[in-house]
């Protein structure tokens, strides 16, 4: 199976997907979130981020582009590329550097970083429904196609 669609009808439901993946990722992986504004990219962050023991908020990083956090030994960034005007911002803000072998990376609007942006192991489109949300969560790669294996019931 290389992807798997959910029906998440509340709030709680997209913060338990998001703690059921914080269970199956081992570093180095990249997330792509998609979605429109208010989709739930931010909420599937958050209980994510949180089950993997941050004990605060987690909002999007919208102005700042980037919250970092370590967590559970490893480093986890939160982007938010909304406010990107062009994907070459990501060159001067050393992109690459994120990318290190430890890392967990969670990209909200990553079309906005296309070309410079790593490529994503595991894509996430999360969309509205009449009540609730859908996310379609899809393996790019192999690492991410493992997590897919993981999830799947
Ligand atoms: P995004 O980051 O995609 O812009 P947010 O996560 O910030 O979206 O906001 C999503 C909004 O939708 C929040 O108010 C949240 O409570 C709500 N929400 C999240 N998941 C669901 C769901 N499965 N069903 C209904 N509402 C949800
Ligand atoms: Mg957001």
């Amino acid at each position: 199976m290389n992807s798997l669609t959910l029906t998440l009808a509340d709030e709680g439901a997209t913060l338990a997907l998001g703690q059921a993946l914080a269970r199956h990722i081992t570093p180095p992986l990249i997330v792509h979130l998609h979605g429109d504004l208010g989709a739930g990219k931010t909420t599937l962050t958050r209980g994510l981020v949180q089950a993997l023991g941050h004990q605060g908020a987690v909002k999007s990083p919208t102005y700042t582009l980037v919250e970092p956090y370590e967590l559970s030994g490893m480093q986890v960034y939160h982007f938010d590329l909304y406010r990107l005007s062009d994907p070459e911002e990501l060159e001067f803000m050393g992109i690459r550097d994120y990318f290190a072998n430890n890392t967990l990376a969670l990209v909200e609007w990553p079309s906005k970083g296309l070309g410079i942006l790593p490529e994503a192991d595991l894509m996430v489109e999360m969309a509205y429904l009449p009540t609730g949300r859908q996310a379609i969560l899809s393996g790019m790669t192999e690492r991410g196609l493992d997590v897919i294996k993981e999830l799947a019931p």
